[in-house]
Parts: structure tokens; C-alpha cells; sequence
């Protein structure tokens, strides 16, 4: 039997339905979250997934505000904008649109952003947090497959689970997120001797990589859970991940599409991590006032 389809166009819409009310509640106290996205460069990529984040965070309620800065712009600037975005009391989420011209270190810029405010979840306070084992924001692609797996109902405990790629913005989160659910994780890379013996293994499979096909059907255990994270375009212009789909989908038991999968959901993603840091100053404004 084909495997499920995991749609995350449809789960994206549930999930922030249900944070919507949160933001609502949250302008009834005279808070409207604002994300503020620091666009640097022409990148085409880049200005298209913004604008989404924009999109779909106006949609839910929620305010935002692009900061665009040159190709040419330098370290220094972008610290001095994220520090003046984080000196902003309106501002709740600020968010790094990577990747940076070749010239930029994300590093520094990462690291500048007030970790109460790192909605993206990247700054090495969160990553330390969710490392020890009680993350504050969780990296939004990683946050996004746990709650996929929570709506069809798989439980990581005790499951083996292997990622292909291992990044810190999507296979290494990833990793620590199963792991702190019980399951037993492999973090595949570029190096690993015999990637199809790894994945075989799989109840649960990520591929991360950024490379189309890489993930054949051979390579997966009949049953298993497949999120397909990479975001590839083919010659003919269209969209693909790093599973070959068609094959794999006969194979396993869940599987999410590109585009329309774990896309969607990092995005919604981002939107919670937002209001839940619009949640955080509220609750830190109050406790001042006490
Ligand atoms: P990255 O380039 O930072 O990391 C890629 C990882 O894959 C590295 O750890 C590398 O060692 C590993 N790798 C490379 N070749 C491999 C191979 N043959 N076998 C096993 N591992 C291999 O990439 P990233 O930023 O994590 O992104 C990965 C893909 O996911 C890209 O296509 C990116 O566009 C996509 N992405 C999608 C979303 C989304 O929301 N859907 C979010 C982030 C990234």
C-alpha cells in the first residue's frame, strides 16, 4: 500500500489556527507580535521565502518588518541593526534570512541577536538550551517534523531514527529533538561509509542534504516515517526534494511531499516561536510592574 501523504499545507492551517487565538489574546492586552526579518543581498531564493514568512505571518495576525541592507553591506552593520531591533520593545522576533552574501559570517551575526528574541532558534544560548534538554525555541524545521509526527500519531520513544545531513539549522536540532523524545538517532553526513545501511535501519527518516534522488527506495524500510526537508530545482524549473518520491512513497508508511511538506510547516513554525516571544515580554512587562 502507497504510504500517507503528510500534508503540511493542511497541518500548517491547524496549527496556526490554534495560535491564533493566542495572538488574539494577546492584542487584547494591547500586544500585536512583531517580527522583524534582516534581508541582506539580492539572493532571489531569499526574497521569495521572506515574503512568505510576511505573508503568512500578516495572515495570522501577526506585524512584520523587512530590514533590507545591501550586498555590500558589512558585519558591523548587520550587528547594528540587530542590536537596534533588539533594543526595540515592539519588536518580539527577529529573524537572520540566511544565507548571508559569501563575504558575511553568519556566526557573529547569529550571536548578536537577544536570545529571548532568536525565534529562528539559532543562537548558540537556544541551541546550548535545547542541548541540555529544554529548549526554549527549537530551530523552526526541526520543531516543525515533531509536530508532524505528534498529528499522525508516532511516537519517537524507542524508534531508530536517521537524519542525512547534519546542519545545524535542520540535522543536528533535529538529532537532539528525537533524541529528547526517546528515540535512538544516527546523524548522517557527507562522510558516512554506506548512507543505505544507515537508512535502512529508519522508523523514522529525514533527509536534509539538498541533493535530488539521493534517497531511493532501496534505502528505506517498508513502513517507515520519510520527511523530505531538502528544497531542489530541477532543470525544467520545478521543485524537488532529496527522496525520489514516486518509488519511495510505495515503500514507506508516512511520507511528505516538496513542495507542500515540512516547508509549510517551518514557516508556521517560525510564527509560533514569535508570538510565544510576544508571550515571554508580556510576561516579563508584568512581572516589572509588579
Ligand atoms: P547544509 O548544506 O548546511 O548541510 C547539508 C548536510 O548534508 C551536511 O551536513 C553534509 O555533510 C550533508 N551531506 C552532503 N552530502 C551528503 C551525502 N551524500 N550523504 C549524506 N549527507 C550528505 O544544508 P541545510 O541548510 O541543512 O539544508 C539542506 C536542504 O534542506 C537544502 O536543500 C535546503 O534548501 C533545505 N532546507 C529546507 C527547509 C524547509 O523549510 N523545507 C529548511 C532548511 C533547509
Amino acid at each position: 500500500m502507497a504510504a500517507k501523504i503528510i500534508d503540511g499545507v493542511a497541518l500548517s492551517q491547524t496549527v496556526r489556527a490554534a495560535w491564533r487565538a493566542r495572538a488574539r489574546a494577546l492584542e487584547a492586552r494591547g500586544v500585536r507580535p512583531v517580527l522583524a526579518v534582516v534581508l541582506t543581498g539580492e539572493h532571489p531564493a531569499s526574497r521569495v521565502y521572506v515574503r512568505n514568512k510576511t505573508n503568512a505571518a500578516h495572515e495570522l495576525g501577526l506585524r512584520s518588518t523587512v530590514i533590507e541592507l545591501p550586498e555590500s553591506a558589512s558585519e558591523h552593520e548587520l550587528i547594528d541593526r540587530v542590536a537596534a531591533l533588539n533594543g526595540d520593545p515592539a519588536v518580539h522576533g527577529i529573524l537572520l534570512q540566511l544565507p548571508l552574501p559569501k563575504h558575511l559570517a553568519a556566526r557573529g551575526v547569529l550571536e548578536a541577536i537577544a536570545p529571548e528574541k532568536d525565534v529562528d532558534g539559532l543562537h548558540p544560548y537556544n541551541l546550548g538550551l535545547l542541548t541540555a534538554g529544554h529548549p526554549r525555541f527549537a530551530p523552526c524545521t526541526p520543531a516543525g517534523i515533531m509536530q508532524m509526527l505528534a498529528a499522525e500519531g508516532i511516537d519517537p520513544w524507542a524508534k531508530r531514527a536517521v537524519i542525512v545531513g547534519a546542519s545545524t539549522i535542520v540535522g543536528k536540532p533535529m538529532a537532539l529533538l528525537l533524541l529528547q523524545q526517546g528515540a535512538t538517532v544516527t546523524l548522517c553526513n557527507s562522510k558516512t561509509r554506506d548512507l543505505g545501511a544507515c537508512t535502512r535501519e529508519a522508523e523514522i527518516l529525514v533527509a536534509a542534504v539538498g541533493k535530488a534522488n539521493l534517497i531511493t527506495a532501496d534505502m528505506v524500510r517498508p513502513g517507515a516515517a520519510v520527511f523530505d526537508v531538502g528544497i531542489n530545482r530541477l532543470p525544467d524549473g520545478k521543485l524537488c526534494g532529496d527522496v525520489a518520491f514516486a518509488a519511495v512513497r510505495e515503500v514507506a508508511g508516512w511520507i511528505t511531499p516538496v513542495p507542500g511538506g515540512v516547508g509549510p510547516m517551518t514557516v508556521t513554525m517560525l510564527l509560533v516561536n514569535t508570538i510565544r516571544a510576544a508571550e515571554h515580554a508580556l510576561a516579563h512587562r508584568d512581572t516589572e510592574r509588579v
